[in-house]
């Protein structure tokens, strides 16, 4: 992959960057986790002091317009931002003074979703450059993280060099001691990860969803917990005996839900993580935004940075539930992405790192 660095003189060249500002917003469009906008800083400061006049595209799903955060977002990054409305509003910009720029929610427009790439062309019109800084949503073959860097010389930010690179290590690195912890929900993202890593890892300790789905599928009583409609589908070519996979033996219950792994579970999981040399860590044990159930990946959370493992941790809720307690600076790495440090630690091919060139 081509990297800023290879961009060479960046004085008044004009850059297409493609940012990741999917940030979840509580009321009055409060900033809720501000992890994922910092991470943007490092390339955002480099371009603008080379020179650079950077206009970012990005998408959010939590609002329809990024309008009301640009002060938000100026505070969180250090830069001034010039907000454009509208595609057509880019070369007028560009006319003008300010060297940062954020262009509207780029979902706004259905040739982004459908990668069209009429649609692609009109962002691309007037750039130089192409930067795709954006590792969250490199998993999309969406316009502006895939059509749009054939159509302008494209090269990779710090962020998506740096995600690469440490997930890289963790797939690779070798079975015996690495520990890989996996709950949370959308148990169709994490089904593959679970089988591309069986072979590659020593334990697969399993919590949330998963775990529901599992007990259904072995027919098991599960009350009104939740779990897919077809677990026996979803599960397809796993197999729950496995010595490698690891079942909670206990769980917290409430109303008839399994809502938490419980004590005895933790205990076994804080024995493995001890002993591992790497753990990679993805979706909260249990339902954490209760109180009540949170138990699980609070004990999680601490083993793994306890340890002197060298850990690996991504997906929204989880980071969102470690920043809780305060603990994110206590990783080794922790991904930007969900969906796409699932999919690239499933062995799967990503549209917008293969659009810059990843995979050779
Ligand atoms: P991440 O964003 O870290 O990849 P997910 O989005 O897959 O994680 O899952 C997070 C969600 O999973 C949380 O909202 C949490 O409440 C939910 N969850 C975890 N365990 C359970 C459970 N046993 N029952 C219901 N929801 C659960
Ligand atoms: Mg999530």
């Amino acid at each position: 992959m081509r990297t800023i660095r290879d961009i060479g003189n960046l004085k008044d060249k004009k850059v297409l960057f493609r940012a990741d500002f999917d940030v979840p917003l509580g009321s009055d469009n409060a900033i809720l986790e501000p992890f994922r906008t910092i991470k943007q800083k490092e390339a955002i400061d480099a371009l603008v002091s080379g020179g650079a006049r950077v206009v970012m595209v990005a998408h959010i799903k939590a609002a329809d317009s990024f309008k009301p955060l640009v002060a938000q977002f100026e505070a969180l990054l250090g830069h001034q931002i010039v907000f454009i409305e509208d595609i057509a509003g880019i070369a007028p910009a560009l006319a003008g003074e300010g060297s940062l720029f954020l262009l509207d929610n780029v979902r706004r427009w259905p040739g982004e979703k459908a990668d069209d790439p009429e649609f692609a062309r009109a962002l691309a019109q007037g750039f130089d450059a192409y930067v795709n800084n954006a590792f969250a949503v490199c998993h999309r073959d969406h316009a502006s993280v895939s059509a749009v860097a054939g159509l302008l010389p494209a090269y990779a930010g710090p962020l998506v060099e740096r995600e690469t690179g440490e997930l890289a290590k963790a797939l690779t690195a070798p079975a015996a001691g690495k520990v890989i912890v996996m709950g949370g929900a959308k148990a169709e993202t994490k089904v593959p990860v679970i089988k591309n890593f069986l072979d590659k890892a020593e334990r697969i300790l399993l919590g949330g969803v998963i775990v529901n789905d599992i007990l259904k599928a072995q027919g098991k009583d599960i009350g009104q917990s939740v779990a897919d409609e077809d677990p026996q589908r979803l599960l397809a070519g796993l197999d729950p005996a496995d010595k490698r996979l690891v079942m909670p033996q206990d769980y917290v219950i409430d109303q008839g839900r399994i809502l938490d792994i419980g004590p005895q579970a933790i205990a076994s999981y804080q024995e493995h993580l001890k002993r591992a040399t790497m753990a990679i860590w993805n979706g909260p044990m249990g339902m954490f935004e209760d109180e009540r159930f949170a138990a699980g990946t609070a004990a999680i959370a601490r083993s793994v940075a306890e340890s002197d493992t060298l850990s690996v941790i991504g997906g929204g809720d989880t980071i969102a539930a470690v920043d809780r307690l305060g603990m994110l600076d206590k990783f080794d790495f922790v991904s930007t992405g969900g969906g796409a440090m699932l999919a690239f630690l499933a062995g799967q091919e990503l549209p917008g790192l293969k659009a810059l060139g990843y995979y050779g």
